[in-house]
């Protein structure tokens, strides 16, 4: 068994406080890992403070080619990344290759953004006052990072705090959620093997008292968290000084018009609905049907789901593995009992072994239902007629979250009224919400976050603008 320690200021730092992490399918024991103590964390602190100094000193080509080291050290280490992210949080080995190689071109992007982070001059005689001067806007490193991640997609999510926040010069605090600390230990290890100054590598393990205080420390000047709304709300209005960006999670609809290719749509919906046991936070979770495709969409998605092959991860056959823990998989089932025993009709699933839950279709649910009105973050979709597309828009609304939505349909006037009214951050024509490509800006609206992520997104975000003026002497 693999002993891992944490990253302190660059060095590797073991504790007495170890802990196991487990495959999740298979209950077997992956690696041990040291959680770090609170002296730790002080010192982390200090040296991220002390070590941003140095790489705000860095030029930009030399950032850039630390990050493109970093590509070729992954790269290389594909192998481990993969068997990591299968271990340690039971994903499908497609999926799992799928999130090594986003990640990898995660770092890719955030080097090609490292060398073209500019500024703006801007004329400042508009009124007498400003006659004579000329304002130059640059922007800056925050210092410290603080990027704190989630168990769904440990590797790549980690590349979207420490990509953009190497490339703009600052340091970067890691802290991965403990379930799955495995594949972000490993991206640290080779940041410095990269060449970045150790003292700005920090990949902390801690209780969630101890991150916390993390997030509350006045020394961090951007503070990125990604995970469930409930700790990401309640940790920034914990921050003191930090630019905070939140990226959570929503119960992500798609509106399926009659004018669409329904079966298209409907293997793009059970895709987006079952891949990663539903664990994605843009995942399909609710689907508005026009009520003259109902009927026949309904038997596609029950057909396509009957095809799913459910199993072991590290099979390369399986479609849909187990959930992060068989108490998360109980959890969704329970949902599933009480919407059924409130008056919905189960059309497919809703059975449960150890962490897989069976892929599950639900009819017939009410708004407020918990498996329509909360994050289910499990397999499980709702299907709902509509009668008009206005409606269809206002049922997708009605919502405390609003990450993304997608939108089935060739009419044009349609498209446009979607993209004007849907409260999300993105909206996608032509496919599932479960669309993102890691340039793009990402980020939801409402309960779902605040701030966007996608490296040249996330730079602004990590950098403060600093004016200067220059006056004609
Ligand atoms: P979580 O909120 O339980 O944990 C996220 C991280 O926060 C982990 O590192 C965890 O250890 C840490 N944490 C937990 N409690 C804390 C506390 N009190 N103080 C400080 N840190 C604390 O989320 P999760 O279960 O790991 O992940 C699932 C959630 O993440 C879902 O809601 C999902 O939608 C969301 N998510 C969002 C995005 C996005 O980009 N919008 C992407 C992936 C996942």
């Amino acid at each position: 068994m693999d002993d891992w320690a944490c990253i302190v200021g660059g060095v590797e730092r073991r504790s007495e406080d170890r802990y196991l992490v487990v495959n999740p399918f298979s209950g077997e024991v992956v690696g041990q890992v040291s959680r770090c103590s609170a002296e730790d964390i002080e010192e982390a602190l200090q040296a991220a403070t002390a070590g941003s100094t140095v790489t705000a000193e860095l030029a930009a080509h030399q950032r850039a080619t630390v990050l493109r080291r970093l590509v070729d050290l992954m790269t290389a280490h594909r192998e481990e990344f993969i068997t990591l992210l299968i271990a340690e949080g039971g994903k499908p080995r497609r999926n799992a290759e799928g999130e090594t190689a986003r990640a990898i071109e995660t770092i890719l992007i955030s080097a090609e953004e490292a060398v073209r982070i500019g500024g703006e001059v801007i004329p400042l005689d508009r009124t007498v006052p400003g006659e004579g001067c000329i304002g130059i806007v640059q922007r800056f490193p925050v210092g410290v990072v603080l990027g704190i991640t989630p168990f769904n997609f440990p590797l790549n999510l980690a590349c979207h705090k420490l990509g953009p926040a190497v490339a703009s010069g600052n340091a970067i605090i890691l802290k991965p959620a403990s379930a799955t600390p495995l594949s972000s230990l490993l991206l640290g290890r080779l940041l410095l093997e990269a060449g970045y100054p150790p003292a700005a590598v920090s990949v902390l393990i801690c209780s969630p008292d101890d991150a916390e205080r993390l997030a509350a420390d006045q020394r961090i000047g951007c503070f990125s968290f990604t995970g469930s709304p409930e700790v990401g709300w309640h940790l920034r209005s914990r921050a003191t000084y930090a630019k905070v960006t939140l990226e959570l999670g929503g119960n992500g609809a798609v509106i399926v018009h009659e004018d669409c290719d329904l079966s298209h749509a409907a293997s793009r919906i059970i895709e987006g609905g079952f891949s990663q046991a539903g664990q994605v936070c843009i995942s399909v979770q609710r689907v508005f049907v026009h009520r003259p495709v109902f009927e026949p969409l309904l038997t596609r998605l029950g057909e396509l789901a009957d095809g799913l092959v459910v199993g072991d991860p590290s099979d390369p056959k399986t479609d849909v593995g187990s959930m992060i823990s068989k108490e998360a998989a109980e959890h969704a089932l329970k949902r599933i009992q009480d919407a059924c025993s409130a008056g919905a009709t189960l059309i497919k699933g809703g059975s449960l072994s150890g962490s897989l839950l069976q892929p599950t279709i639900l009819t017939g649910t009410k708004a407020g239902m918990e498996v329509n009105c909360r994050e289910v973050f499990a397999p499980i979709i709702t299907v709902t007629p509509y009668d008009t597309f206005e409606q269809a828009v206002a049922d997708v609304n009605d919502s405390v979250y609003g990450l993304q939505a997608g939108v089935f349909t060739r009419d044009l006037l349609r498209v446009r009224y979607a993209f004007s009214h849907l409260k999300v951050g993105t909206v996608v024509i032509g496919d599932i919400p479960t669309f993102r490509v890691d340039m793009m800006p990402y980020g939801g609206v409402k309960r779902s976050g605040s701030g966007r992520e996608g490296p040249r997104y996330a730079i602004e975000e990590m950098t403060d603008t600093r004016m200067m003026i220059i006056r004609d002497p």
